[in-house]
């Protein structure tokens, strides 16, 4: 709808960030016009609640931005995923595939009940190896992953169908898709 055009309007694409040959999807001005960062966090609200969720889960850093007003907005609870190293209570961990090598991501052993029904959420779909390893770490908890949501969705990088192979026919919200 026009909500939506008015959402790719106001991406910025930054080419070469953060390196030659990478086009940047740079949400900055979008999160900057209030009225449109609350109308795309309302329709992912819309979809969070479909999905009946409990809890939101969402990687550093922009995975906050997108994943906390939607935890306030649905009345769920938010946890944080973060870098190795960063959370300070005991953690889970997974790693996942990097251009280069390889990262980890950790969130608390506690964050997340046995059997709750989460939704995941962050700024860019790209390959999905982030949110494949944010979905590990719920699964690794006992969380039922009932949803992914997302601002933007790279689709060529293929992240949807990584998603879906790991949790055939899960719900995944996207507002802003690049071919
Ligand atoms: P993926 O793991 O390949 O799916 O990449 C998605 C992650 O990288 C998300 O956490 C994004 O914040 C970040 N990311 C990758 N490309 C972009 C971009 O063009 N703009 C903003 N964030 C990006």
């Amino acid at each position: 709808g026009e909500g939506i055009m008015r959402f790719r309007e106001m991406i910025r694409d930054i080419p070469d960030f953060p390196k030659k040959g990478i086009l940047f999807r740079d949400i900055t001005p979008l999160l900057a016009n209030g009225l449109l960062y609350q109308q795309s966090i309302q329709t992912l609200a819309e979809f969070c609640n479909q999905c009946q969720a409990q809890m939101v889960v969402g990687p550093e850093a922009r995975g906050y931005v997108i994943g906390a007003p939607l935890a306030v907005v649905t009345g769920c609870g938010f946890a944080p995923v973060r870098k190795k190293g960063k959370l300070p209570y005991k953690t889970r961990s997974a790693s996942y595939a990097l251009e280069y090598g390889e990262d980890t991501l950790e969130i608390h052993e506690d964050a997340i009940m046995q059997g709750q029904r989460v939704l995941v959420a962050d700024d860019l779909l790209a390959t999905g190896g982030t949110m494949s390893a944010t979905i590990d770490l719920v699964q690794q908890l006992g969380g039922i992953v009932v949803g992914a949501a997302f601002l933007i969705e790279l689709k060529e990088l293929g992240g949807r169908q990584v998603l879906l192979d790991k949790i055939p026919q899960l719900p995944i919200q996207t507002l802003v898709q690049y071919d």
